[in-house]
């Protein structure tokens, strides 16, 4: 007997080459079996889910959790279980003197798997600016609280923004790239400077020290130091990266997304692996609102669903090193799954930037499968719940009468 069954949905999940209508069953928390008809007098409890997609858990790749450390971290659930998200990689919230805040404090209490960065400063995003001196990064005790936390910290996160690399420059990305070396981990780089200070030839000299597996993030950028250069021509070392294997995530916060960069980035070849939010307190509320938007911003820059639930399952997955546990719905694997619901309107999503790109179908979760355990997600980030703002009507002002 299975303890659940997931019967009627569309499966999507490229990893195992799927996309129709098969029933998924889970038994103590794997997947148990994927299968076109599964009867449901074979499950203690059955979910009939007609005309919705169901996919390997969501992996948010770039995301801030460490709620309560950190002034615009989400409480892990808000952004994980309870929003068709099943594991939030945060992107270096915490710095060695704050790290142990995880393991004793958030871990336990959420249900969301997250897999963490280590920021390279020491006090991770606590305060902004990060890096204000060349003491914020303690490389002795970056290293300790990596060798601690082994098989937890995923690598190591170095933010390419001022003031950091105007008080230390390349020596910077360099002594985190050392930590994530030295710790078998793996290093992920933010690219676009915020600040809109730092000479933006330095991304020359930046992917060149990344090596196979490392990740570079918000890759559709605007600011200075993106992929783009000053002629909207693709860096070549960008291209380089990703043959040598490097990671490109897009990550979308509250001020590193742009549909123009991207389209230019896409024009000329090269394409995202993954694409996470960024989620913070505030992005959430303004900007990013939710990865199941994320993934509609990319349906509406001309992606197929299947590639798009790709860049949000198997390839992160893959990105952290946990492919042979997550990312897929191949028998065996941890019983992570999202039921999504696609709904058709007329709706317009934003960039950080101001630029907006009208869509037809957005996702929205509807289920969320975490080991096994079934969750509902919540009402939404906006007053109406889940769904991009609406276009309204020529001449209309959206009141009634
Ligand atoms: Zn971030």
């Amino acid at each position: 007997m299975y303890d659940l069954l997931l019967k009627g949905g569309t499966v999507v999940d490229p990893s195992i080459k799927l996309h129709g209508a098969h029933d998924v069953a889970v038994q103590g928390g794997v997947i148990a079996r994927v299968a076109p008809v599964i009867p449901a007098v074979e499950a203690a409890r059955t979910i009939d889910l007609q005309g919705k997609i169901v996919t390997p858990g969501l992996i948010d790749l770039h995301a801030h959790v460490f709620d309560g450390f950190t002034k615009s971290g989400v409480h892990p659930d808000l952004g994980g279980v309870y929003a068709g998200v099943t594991t939030i990689v945060d992107a270096g919230s915490a710095g060695s003197a704050t790290f142990a805040g995880f393991p004793q404090h958030i871990i336990p209490n959420c249900h969301t798997e997250i897999i963490p960065f280590l920021h390279i400063c020491q006090t991770g995003l606590a305060t902004m600016p990060d890096i204000i001196a060349e003491g914020s990064i303690n490389l002795g005790d970056t290293l300790d609280v990596l060798g601690r936390h082994k098989g937890l910290i995923a690598g190591i996160k170095a933010r390419m923004v001022s003031p950091a690399l105007e008080i230390m420059g390349m020596e910077m990305p360099r002594l985190a790239r050392r930590a994530a070396r030295e710790s078998g981990t793996r290093l992920m780089v933010h690219i676009g400077d915020t600040e809109k200070r730092y000479d933006p030839k330095v991304i020359h000299s930046l992917l060149p020290l990344l090596e196979p597996g490392d990740i570079v993030t918000h890759l559709f950028t605007a600011n200075p130091g993106g992929v783009l250069d000053g002629n909207g021509k693709l860096v070549p070392e960008a291209v380089e990266a990703r043959d040598r294997g490097v990671w490109l995530d897009t990550a979308h916060g509250r001020k590193n997304f742009s549909f123009d960069v991207g389209r230019r980035v896409i024009d000329q070849g090269l394409h995202p692996h993954c694409i996470s939010t960024d989620l913070t307190v505030p992005g959430r509320l303004e900007t990013v609102h939710s990865m199941t938007e994320i993934m509609t911003r990319f349906l509406g820059l001309g992606y197929t669903l299947d590639q798009v639930v790709t860049m949000s399952t198997e390839n992160p997955a893959r990105a952290v090193g946990v492919e042979r546990r997550l990312g897929s719905l191949a028998t065996g694997r941890q019983a992570d799954i999202s039921v999504l619901e696609m709904r058709e309107g007329d709706w317009k999503v934003h960039d950080v930037v101001g630029a907006t790109l009208r869509v037809k179908q957005a996702f929205v979760p509807f289920l969320t499968v975490k080991k096994g355990q079934v969750f509902t997600p919540d009402w939404g980030p906006r007053p109406w719940g889940w769904e991009p703002d609406r276009v309204l009507p020529a001449g209309g002002s959206g009141g009634c009468c």
